[in-house]
């Protein structure tokens, strides 16, 4: 087994020119606590048997607190903060880069893969300006949990390795306790990053990073002969020749606009709200990426503006794709001055399709519907309507759903649920009927394909398999979040345990008992 003097990185970021970025140190901190590992992220690095053994033994706990708590940095690390600009509430910002993110080094795993291990809330940088470069409980247990959730639920994100507790009191609306997260992903490149170098003029930087991006992360894009990424210690790669760059770069914007098309239609078929799509918070590898004032919708609310201090609600609900693409937009203008306008404004006429195809393959799945038909997007959109006019709770509608046997009639329960609450009058008369409605729509359809019991039970297998029964609700994390600040971590780990299996998948055997429909209300319903 590695110990954590032996873990081998190889920071490629670091090999790029100098003012790339800048090199720091994070913040000596006082009383710092480790609240929480996530051995599913230890494990993404190979380091799930290292971490548990630490954890057992007192010196080595200490150990391990200073290392995912960003006190002492290992051999080869070589911290640094990221200079990137971006569009910030479709504004231009050229001021932006790590103000409190410091990219510590990038771990090679045993496998090859290599990761970076970005310490957010690790003090200040060149990049700060006005901030303090520090990060709070309230947002870090945040974006602890809900990169976990998303990684559990099968979407893109980066990831969190650790959350640290210091003992700093940090100024934001009321003083509030400091915490570090320890963010994973295989690259911390963003829009922005792009925007800086062509916004600037820097044409031969842009250069140099493209190179930089396409060898170490879409080596796909790159011809036969052009393949091979960097190995620690080795000098930079020559420059690529201008026609091959031209074209891998264009392939590779094209993976980024399919990637980013993919992202958004799973937050639309999930309804998670990113609520500050920012382009420096766009991920190249199209992953959730920088977690914010996110929310998931409670009731179908298309309109959901997580964010207060967006007021125009640019970053609301239903805005999603069509940012998604307004940001792919600000990309491919960034690399316009090295590839042909035309090619880049061609490519992203593909968003569109992908975002549609990608959404009706989820939304599908969703609703358990195992072939394709036409009229198949009629019927989810009424099931949305559905699900918006009686505020029903959108993560345990599918749920419910996924229970009801579709060769027997719909059960009362269920009709109820899905009529939701509509007006002074609750649960009216009509809103049952157009609840008993929707779901005899729902029950030809799928009955159309000609299903035997044993499909049927299949089928509602599936859907318990991609329907998930938990889900981080804002006021959930609040207490959470007390919780933490008052010194007790155990709730966030037990959250952190639900939300990393959140479909509670039944056994085959015991789906009937799973079945009971008022299991699904109740404490199946509610984390
Ligand atoms: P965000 O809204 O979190 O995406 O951050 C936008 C920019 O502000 C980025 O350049 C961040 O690094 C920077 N930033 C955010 N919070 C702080 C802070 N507390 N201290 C310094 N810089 C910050
Ligand atoms: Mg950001
Ligand atoms: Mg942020």
């Amino acid at each position: 087994m590695p110990d954590l003097m032996s873990l081998s990185f190889n920071n490629r970021y670091a090999r790029l020119p100098e003012h790339f970025f800048s090199r720091v140190a994070p913040q000596p901190r006082q009383g710092t606590r480790l609240a929480d590992v996530s051995p599913d992220c230890a494990r993404l690095l190979g380091l799930d048997s290292l971490v548990a053994e630490m954890a057992s033994s007192r010196e080595d706990r200490e150990s391990l607190r200073l290392l995912m708590a960003g006190e002492r940095l290992l051999p080869g690390m070589d911290a640094l903060a990221q200079k990137y600009t971006g569009h910030q509430f479709g504004h231009y910002n050229p001021q932006l880069g790590d103000g409190r993110g410091m990219l510590l080094g990038e771990l090679q795993t045993e496998n090859g893969s290599v990761f970076d291990l970005h310490l957010k809330g690790a003090g200040r940088t060149p990049y700060s300006r006005f901030g303090d470069g520090q990060a709070v409980v309230r947002s870090s247990v945040r974006e602890y949990l809900a990169s976990e959730y998303m990684a559990a639920l099968g979407i893109p994100t980066s990831r969190a390795l650790a959350l640290a507790v210091n003992a700093e009191q940090v100024q934001r609306e009321t003083l509030e306790p400091g915490a570090t997260v320890l963010r994973v992903c295989e690259s911390h490149l963003r829009f922005g990053h792009f925007e800086w170098l062509a916004h600037s003029g820097r044409h031969a930087d842009l250069k140099t990073l493209i190179d930089h991006a396409l060898r170490e992360h879409f080596p796909e894009c790159l011809p036969d002969t052009e393949k091979g990424a960097s190995r620690a210690g080795e000098a930079p790669s020559a420059p690529l020749a201008d026609e091959t760059r031209i074209a891998a770069a264009l392939l590779m914007f094209e993976t980024v606009i399919t990637r980013t098309a993919k992202l958004i239609a799973a937050w639309q078929a999930y309804g998670f709200v990113h609520a500050v799509m920012n382009t420096d918070n766009m991920s190249l590898l199209g992953l959730t990426f920088d977690y914010g004032p996110y929310a998931f919708l409670d009731g179908y609310e298309e309109n959901l503006i997580p964010n207060h201090t967006d007021q125009a609600g640019r970053y609301g609900f239903a805005q999603q794709p069509g940012i998604g693409l307004w940001n792919l937009e600000r990309l491919g203008i960034a690399l316009s001055p090295l590839i042909d306008v035309e090619a880049l404004s061609a490519a992203l006429g593909a968003y569109e399709g992908e975002l549609q195809r990608e959404y009706a393959r989820l939304m599908r799945a969703r609703l358990g519907l195992p072939d394709s038909r036409d009229e198949d997007m009629t019927l989810v959109q009424q099931w949305r309507e559905l699900l918006a006019a009686g505020k029903v709770d959108h993560t345990h509608a599918y749920r419910l759903l996924s229970h009801w046997d579709v060769t027997q009639a719909a059960p009362e329960a269920l009709v109820v649920r899905l009529a939701g609450e509509r007006g002074p009058h609750g649960n009216s008369a009509q809103a049952r009927d157009e609840a008993s409605a929707w779901l005899a729509r729902y029950q030809t359809r799928v009955m159309a394909i000609g299903l035997s019991a044993d499909d049927e039970r299949q089928r509602r297998l599936a859907m318990l398999g991609v329907n998930p029964l938990y889900v981080p609700r804002t006021h959930l994390l609040l207490e959470v979040i007390a919780r933490v600040e008052q010194g007790d971590d155990t709730t966030l780990e037990a959250f952190r345990e639900r939300l990393g299996a959140p479909f509670h998948r039944p056994e085959e055997g015991s789906l009937e008992a799973a079945q009971v429909l008022g299991q699904a209300q109740g404490v199946e319903a509610e984390l």
